[in-house]
């Protein structure tokens, strides 16, 4: 990448809305948030356990085979993190939420909305599954029923 590159007017998304970088902002957030009050650290600065989560998990986003349809990574089916740092980074994420609504009450409402954005897109999958099943199962059904017609 350029030195300049940083200086140019960033390109406008097109279509849909990229909310990895407000995800990004809300997930440095909550680990600073926790890592102050359970590791000690102040300010900018993490512990080296924390840090290292944090880059994981920056580094794993850039590369989401969802792209910037993901859906929010605490609420994701298949957690790309690894088993051990995806349970430390729910843990983070949980345990933060209490804090960033009183701290950033905004950010968290946003944070809920994506969720539930998350919990509707489910809903609407399982919908659509259940309504193929259900038309299969008719179409077996007249299917029987044709058969015994025959007889
Ligand atoms: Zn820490």
């Amino acid at each position: 990448m350029s030195i300049f590159s940083r200086f140019l007017p960033k390109k406008k998304p097109v279509e849909i809305k990229n909310n990895i970088p407000k995800e990004k902002a809300d997930i440095r957030k909550r680990f600073g948030i926790y890592c102050h009050s359970h590791h000690g650290t102040s300010g900018n600065k993490l512990c080296p356990k924390c840090t290292a989560l944090l880059a994981t998990v920056m580094t794993k986003m850039d590369r989401c085979p969802y792209g910037i349809t993901k859906p929010i990574c605490d609420r994701c089916e298949r957690p790309c993190f690894g088993a051990k740092q995806t349970q430390e980074f729910l843990k983070i994420m949980d345990s933060t939420s209490k804090r960033m609504f009183l701290r950033h009450p905004m950010m968290s409402v946003k944070h809920k909305l994506a969720s539930m954005g998350v919990d509707y897109a489910k809903y609407q999958q399982q919908k659509k599954l259940d309504d193929k099943v259900k038309a299969k199962e008719k179409a077996a059904k007249e299917r029987a029923k044709e058969r015994k017609g025959k007889k």
